[in-house]
């Protein structure tokens, strides 16, 4: 099972409560190098759901799936004709 985070919440009457909630995912991984991606969103699937395609990744080739460098490395490759 996945680990929860617990949060307090304060109930109308005054009583402090621990809610539990959710721990976010870890960080998205390149494919490649299995450096950190970054630019995406570490929301649980149901909030990330909810987010503008520009807040859930970069909007390029490969966006989302490799690194910077890797895609560059990979769009050099390509042109060579490898
Ligand atoms: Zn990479």
């Amino acid at each position: 099972m996945r680990a929860k985070m617990r949060v307090k919440r304060r109930t109308p009457s005054g009583k402090i409560l621990f809610h539990q909630r959710r721990e976010r995912p870890s960080h998205a991984k390149c494919a490649n190098c299995k450096s950190q991606l970054h630019g995406i969103s570490r929301k649980i699937p149901s909030e990330f759901k909810k987010l503008s395609a520009s807040e859930k990744g970069p909007e390029r080739p490969y966006g989302g799936y490799l690194c910077s460098s890797c895609t560059r490395e990979l769009f050099r490759e390509k042109a060579r004709g490898v």
